[in-house]
């Protein structure tokens, strides 16, 4: 009884026009309506304002989420966005702990977890990001590795309903590779991800919480995902980008 969620990030693709005409685009592909699917896109911070038109003026059937927030409210923090930022255009979402943002801006658990408590104190909802590399699958440690992520990402977070959180699981040797966990791989995960949520919060609220799969999802293959038990959705990259093929994903759902 999870609304199923397939979440599009755009990455550092798309300027400002751009990305106005993807979500044209999208808007016109889905137009047949998202019959009880959530669709949500995260677009670049620069095109967050030109999506949230598009959202308003063609009645899109999706929402919006940004890639990242720092958790300071305000302040002398060069490059920087807030959580009231991302609320002034529209964001009801915001991806955070993405494995790039790890790799490439040495984001830590600690860092994801500033994020995390900082934009469900303003009633965004986090997409938090967590998987293992080629090297910890290969030794057989992902489950541990994992969770051991998302316990450091919710150290000392309060859930109300559990509708508020989105987590999503991306093994980083499939990220943008064409090389896909098998839909058994990401249940294994997936379900411990569950198991670990209802440790911390009990069987309703952990029931509640929408667990994504990401990592060359594509037309072609969400259905293998979806049809497993603990996952929920499914966070797109580089299909997310061609209209037709997120559109095709949103169907599938
Ligand atoms: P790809 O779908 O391009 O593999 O990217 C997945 C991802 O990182 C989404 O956040």
């Amino acid at each position: 009884n999870r609304t199923r969620l397939i979440a599009g990030n755009w990455k550092m693709n798309e300027t400002y026009s751009e990305g106005v005409t993807l979500a044209q685009d999208l808007a016109n592909a889905l137009s047949d309506g998202a019959e009880g699917v959530e669709v949500v896109v995260c677009p670049p911070f620069v095109d967050l304002k030109g999506v949230a038109s598009v959202i308003e003026f063609d009645k899109a059937p999706f929402g919006l989420g940004a890639q990242d927030v720092y958790w300071e409210p305000k302040g002398a923090y060069t490059g920087a966005i807030s959580t009231d930022m991302l609320k002034s255009v529209g964001c009801t979402y915001c991806i955070i702990g993405h494995s790039e943002r790890r790799e490439y801006f040495h984001e830590t658990d600690a860092d994801i977890n500033k994020k995390m408590i900082a934009l469900l104190a303003a009633g965004l909802k986090p997409i938090s990001c967590c998987g293992e590399s080629l090297e910890v699958r290969e030794a057989g440690q992902q489950v541990d590795f994992v969770v051991g992520q998302v316990k450091e990402d919710l150290a000392g977070v309060e859930l109300a309903t559990g509708d508020e959180l989105v987590i999503a699981y991306e093994p980083i040797w499939a990220i943008g590779t064409g090389k896909t966990a098998t839909p058994e791989d990401a249940q294994e995960v997936c379900g411990a991800i569950r198991a670990c949520l209802v440790e911390l919060y009990g069987e309703d609220i952990a029931g509640r919480v929408r667990i994504l799969y990401g990592g060359s999802a594509k037309p072609g293959n969400v259905a293998g995902f979806l049809a497993e038990e603990d996952v929920d959705g499914a966070l797109v990259g580089g299909a997310s980008l061609v209209a037709s093929d997120f559109a095709a994903m949103v169907e599938k759902a």
